[in-house]
């Protein structure tokens, strides 16, 4: 008998109903004689409704406060779950990450889990629990409450699974699996029966947003097989997420991603000389602004200058911490462009196969699409383009690497923007 975790996410568990159907699930598990541990995202979209409460109060929350209100969410979803899970005649119990013990960063909004202790949830499942936790919170070690970023109860599940050495991690949502792209965007897209955990961390990490980067971090580090399926066809076995080592069949792309919540920095006419970017990006380091694309321009008389590009929510936290960069020369203007995103090719196929960036910008002009920035590393390239061109972009991508499919995929539990 092995250890199952399950998660639901925010739609599969948004309504009484949902909530029961994620107990069916949960029970079903259990009666294939598994140890069952249950993590559990907040209701629909409790959190989206949390953080704009919070921001009716003041622009900008604090963030340990923060963290306090949107915690709740979880708390709420987990007693309901194993309510249900009860009523359908199992014992349940739901723990809160402080209970479990999910040790985390001393940061706010996006920490990352230290360490899960194992003790109580051994002690329970021994006594016959089917446990329900807490997904996207944790707890430092001086008992603050912390939460690990938007979509971090998929870190939370894997988590746990790589603590008690689970057999499967399964991640349930309102989608069949991983697609080539998202189906929202492309319906008559392709689903993925296996990827590797190295394409789909590449893909997570520019904008598939089906699973938390860091969850597919954590599974390939501990090797904890992933399953993203869907909560609302239960024996449809979705994506399997593994180490894979035939690279040489890999095909050129597997996804297609895009990410709109990002803004780029240009800095004009800074200092040719050595140190300036270690000093810049040391100093964004120190205050846990991650950078993602960078681009240096020819050096010209002495100066040069530099793009890159931030999370949107880091944005007054990138200008501040550059204007109080006392040691870096600023003669030009800090430009800010907020009408970008980046779409992205993800592929381990696309190693030692030239042309697949030729084809991409191909694609991309043929639709009069213009490219503001690239970027590329061994698996993956990413065209920065104007928000509104994301979504042909995506398309005509799709169409060029061959990821459509003669049936459209189904997305269920929809539910009304907020
Ligand atoms: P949950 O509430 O279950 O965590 P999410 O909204 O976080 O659900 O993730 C599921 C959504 O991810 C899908 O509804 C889909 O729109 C989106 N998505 C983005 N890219 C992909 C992809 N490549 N494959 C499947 N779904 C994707
Ligand atoms: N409830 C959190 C969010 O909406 C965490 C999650 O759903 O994974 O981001
Ligand atoms: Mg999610």
């Amino acid at each position: 008998m092995g250890i199952i975790v399950q998660k639901f996410g925010g739609t599969s568990v948004a309504d009484a109903q949902k909530i029961h159907n994620a107990a069916n699930a949960v029970i079903r598990e259990k009666e294939n004689g598994n140890d069952v541990i249950v993590v559990v995202s907040a209701m629909g979209h409790t959190t989206d409704h949390l953080i704009k409460l919070a921001k009716e109060i003041t622009p900008n929350p604090d963030s340990r406060e923060l963290d306090m209100l949107l915690s709740t969410g979880e708390q709420v979803s987990i007693a309901l779950l194993a309510m249900a899970v009860q009523s359908g005649g199992y014992k349940a119990i739901s723990l809160t990450g402080q209970q479990v013990g999910i040790i985390t960063e001393n940061i706010h909004s996006k920490a990352r889990i230290v360490n899960i202790k194992t003790e109580k949830l051994k002690q329970f499942l021994n006594q016959g629990n089917i446990i329900i936790v807490a997904g996207f919170q944790g707890i430092t070690e001086d008992g603050e409450i912390t939460t690990l970023g938007r979509g971090g109860s998929d870190t939370s599940a894997v988590a746990i699974a790589a603590a008690l050495n689970a057999e499967r991690c399964d991640i349930y949502t309102d989608v069949e699996g991983v697609y080539a792209t998202d189906p929202r965007i492309v319906p008559n897209i392709q689903k993925t029966d296996v990827i590797s955990y190295e394409e789909m961390l590449e893909l997570a990490r520019v904008g598939a947003n089906v699973l938390h980067p860091r969850s597919v971090e954590t599974a390939k580090q501990f090797n904890v097989p992933l399953r993203v399926r869907s909560s609302f066809k239960l024996d449809n076995m979705g994506t399997l997420i593994i180490g894979v080592d035939n690279m040489e069949i890999y095909k050129p792309v597997a996804g297609v991603a895009s990410d709109s919540s990002q803004v780029r920095i240009l800095l004009s006419n800074l200092p040719d000389i050595p140190g300036t970017a270690a000093k810049l990006f040391g100093a964004l380091a120190q205050n846990n602004i991650s950078v993602d694309m960078i681009i240096q321009s020819l050096a010209r008389n002495g100066e040069n200058s530099i793009a890159f590009t931030v999370a949107e929510e880091d944005l007054n936290a990138t200008l501040e911490t550059i204007k109080n960069q006392k040691d870096i020369i600023l003669t030009g203007e800090i430009l800010t462009d907020n009408d970008i995103a980046k779409v992205s090719i993800v592929g381990a196929g696309m190693v030692d196969r030239p042309g697949i960036a030729a084809s991409m910008f191909r694609a991309l002009s043929e639709k009069n699409i213009n490219i503001k920035m690239i970027s590329t590393s061994e698996i993956k390239i990413s065209c920065l383009v104007e928000k509104n061109n994301a979504k042909d972009a995506i398309k005509a991508l799709c169409k060029e690497f061959g990821l459509e499919s003669s049936e459209e995929a189904v997305v269920k539990g929809d539910l009304p923007d907020v």
